[in-house]
């Protein structure tokens, strides 16, 4: 079964003005589609042409480089898209907001804190929310890695991520990376990341 690019829950110009139209038409329609492509190719007639994709990833490290990153691709950025939401600009509630509190000590103490890891991944890559061990806790993964991959300097289960490659921000924001991660909480589906943290447990 070949893998498909899966649709935006939302249209294009929803997620305006915190990621613009073009961007979301090049990131989704362009870039997503080619880590799509390119699995797909990878896997075509090997023994890995029937693995689901959360399989494929966790041990893309000793499939190939290309299922690390094109599998990684498709996961992330799948992971991605539902992780926003247009008007979203809220905050956690219930279990979610008082694990924040107790593991970071404030909302605004994680916000920095996953901006950070963001802002020192250089080059290419992903900051992360991740459950650790039934803890919540912080990282980033290079390229198209992710905290499921058992090469992850950080495993456990991502509860929320943010893109920081410059395609994910380059045409808006162009180099202020800490522009376009302070207008990701704009954006951010909490309901999904709560929903996802109960899942964990
Ligand atoms: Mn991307």
């Amino acid at each position: 079964m070949a893998f498909t690019l899966p649709a935006l829950p939302y249209a294009h110009e929803a997620l305006e003005p915190h990621i613009d139209t073009k961007t979301m038409q090049i990131h989704h329609g362009k870039h997503h589609q080619a880590y799509v492509d390119n699995l797909n190719k990878a896997i075509t007639g090997t023994e890995n042409e029937n693995k689901t994709i959360e399989e494929l990833v966790k041990h893309a490290g000793s499939i190939s480089p290309a299922v690390r990153n094109n599998g990684g691709g498709h996961w992330n950025h799948s992971f991605f898209w539902e992780s926003l939401a247009p008007n979203a600009a809220g905050t956690p509630s219930g279990a979610l907001a008082d694990a924040i509190t107790a593991t970071f000590g404030s909302l605004d103490a994680f916000k920095e804190k996953f901006a950070n890891a963001g802002m020192t991944r250089f080059g290419s890559g992903w900051t992360w929310l991740i459950v650790k061990d039934g803890k919540l806790e912080v990282s980033s993964t290079p390229n198209q890695d992710n905290p499921l991959m058992e090469i992850a300097d950080v495993k456990g289960t991502p509860i929320l991520g943010c893109d920081v490659w410059e395609h994910a921000y380059y045409l808006h924001y162009q180099n202020r990376r800490a522009d376009y991660l302070a207008a990701f909480w704009n954006i951010v589906n909490w309901d999904k990341v709560a929903e996802r943290f109960a899942a964990s447990k």
